[in-house]
Parts: structure tokens; sequence; C-alpha cells
């Protein structure tokens, strides 16, 4: 079994390949995260009240502290 980090051509690794690559990473995480929550909140409607989440008032507490 060859690891990528075995190539002569490569960094030797130590774990993780590319810790730069982390802050990108977790950007990039970010505003998916966002992204979804967008959405969430402006594509699905309630099922009770059947407006956007956006414009919804009767969503759980929950769902407000987490949109
Ligand atoms: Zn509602």
């Amino acid at each position: 079994m060859a690891h990528a980090g075995d190539r002569p051509d490569r960094q030797p690794s130590t774990g993780m390949r590319h810790p730069e690559l982390l802050p990108l990473f977790a950007t990039a995480l970010a505003i998916e995260v966002a992204h979804l929550r967008w959405v969430l909140l402006t594509q699905w409607r309630c099922r009770r009240c059947h407006v956007r989440h956006l414009d919804c008032e009767c969503k759980p507490a929950w769902m407000k502290m987490l949109l």
C-alpha cells in the first residue's frame, strides 16, 4: 500500500498533509453552513403556518436560536 506522503516530490506527512489549508476549509465550511441556513430560511416553509421560516413566528425557540 503506497501512501501519498511516501512520494519524494511531497513533504513528509506528519498526520495532516496541509495544515495551512485548515483556515481555508474552516472558512469554506462556515460559508456552506451560512448558505444552508439561508436556504433553510428562505426555501423551506413552516408546516403549521405555511410561510417561509424567515417569516414564521411559530417555529420553536431552538430553531430561532439556530437560525
Ligand atoms: Zn410557522
